[in-house]
């Protein structure tokens, strides 16, 4: 049922109209965070996590001011959102309704092929569905609605697992890339030294909900308490036993606590401070993605998994090796774009393991022009007939 499409780009769809974590859109024209928090009526240029409030003030700022910029004279009225999480896409998309008074539907999609097509609607605007392709179903109930589809519409898409890596279908490749990105980092900073099981052990215990308030639920504070772990100076077994007494409570916590044990066993952290000093600068001026050096392997690594199958791989092979666009978000995403509907690519994606680093990968595109192959189910028939 799945077929090849062909290589293509998700510029095809957005353009330049991509805005990664840091909120600072590709396309200049458009100003971000740190110039306009101000006008966007937030309290500083902290960089919100995509289910807070203010990242919802920051989206409708930005959508009103694409359309500005595409010279579109009806003001947005309507707004659709793609995404694959309900925690996180869902509460986004719920917060710029309440903030914009938009009219809105939002598709939350996950491929479950063991289960029968099903789609359940949540909080009578967020259509949740185990096929990708019911897309098509949802788009003929808006028609139904009375949406317009047209220039007063905004099309928000979630990049990872979405557009790009298809959860429930692709979306293990995107994992893989980003531990790929992880291991040359650990490989890179600790060498010969780097215990790869090891590690794996202390990351599935730690990205437990039980260490969150240590963690923040935040993968660079992971991958560097993992670091840690592996060069030995402080123990999981420690870092257990501070946690359930409550004496080890926030990441800051930790930096200063890695600090206090390079000074009393400087060798051993050796290999570690450029990192701890990097990490740690990071995360005093309250940057949610501290960890830049592995964020820019991860970007290497997710390149290296986009379009690097030959044309005449299976469509198993290409689901299975490769970072693909899903398909039907792909098709449906032209035929709203014909409609004249705004598109915009908006992904808590950190901008360091989406877009090229001067030094480290000079001559990699940018991760919306990459060409992959497109897969998934061909509903363009389906969209003709609307
Ligand atoms: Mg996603």
């Amino acid at each position: 049922m799945y077929e090849n499409f062909g290589r293509a780009s998700l510029a095809d769809i957005c353009d330049d109209w991509v805005i990664f974590r840091n909120l600072e859109p590709v396309d200049k024209r458009v100003p971000g965070l740190k110039q306009s928090f101000y006008d966007m009526e937030l309290r500083s240029e902290q960089i919100p996590r995509k289910q807070d409030r203010d990242y919802a003030k920051a989206a409708v700022w930005f959508v009103n001011k694409i359309q500005q910029v595409r010279g579109v004279r009806t003001p947005v009225g309507e707004l659709l959102f793609l995404g694959d999480t309900l925690f996180n896409d869902g509460q986004a998309f719920i917060n710029m309704i309440d903030v914009s008074g938009w009219r809105g539907a939002c598709f939350i999609g996950a491929e479950r092929l063991d289960q029968a097509p099903a789609t359940h609607v949540e909080q009578a605007t967020i259509s949740i569905a185990n096929r990708w392709s019911a897309l098509v179903d949802w788009l003929h109930s808006l028609k139904a609605l009375g949406f317009q589809l047209d220039a007063n519409t905004a099309v928000v898409i979630d990049i990872d697992k979405t557009a790009i890596g298809a959860k429930g279908r692709n979306d293990k490749v995107i994992d893989r890339a980003r531990l790929a990105g992880i291991y040359r980092t650990m490989n890179a900073v600790l060498g010969d030294d780097f215990d790869q099981t090891r590690y794996e052990e202390h990351y599935n215990e730690l990205n437990r909900a039980r260490y969150h308030l240590l963690t923040a639920d935040n993968q660079d504070y992971l991958a560097y308490i993992c670091m840690v772990l592996n060069t030995g100076i402080i123990s999981i077994d420690e870092i257990v036993r501070e946690v359930e007494s409550k004496s080890l409570d926030n990441f800051e916590q930790f930096i200063r606590w890695v600090d206090s044990r390079m000074m009393i066993n400087p060798t051993a952290g050796e290999f570690l401070r450029e990192v701890h000093e990097a990490v740690n600068g990071s995360v005093r001026i309250g940057d949610p993605t501290p960890f830049k050096r592995f964020r820019r392997q991860e970007f290497i690594s997710t390149m290296e998994h986009m379009g690097n199958m030959p044309d005449t791989a299976s469509v198993q092979e290409l689901l299975e090796n490769e970072i693909t666009i899903t398909e039907e978000v792909y098709q449906l995403a032209l035929w709203l774009k014909e409609r004249q509907c705004e598109i915009l690519c908006l992904s808590d994606k950190p901008d360091e393991a989406s877009r090229p680093h001067a030094r480290v990968s000079p001559d990699l595109a940018p991760l919306h022009r990459a060409q992959t192959h497109r897969v998934g189910v061909d509903v363009r028939a389906a969209l003709r007939n609307e």
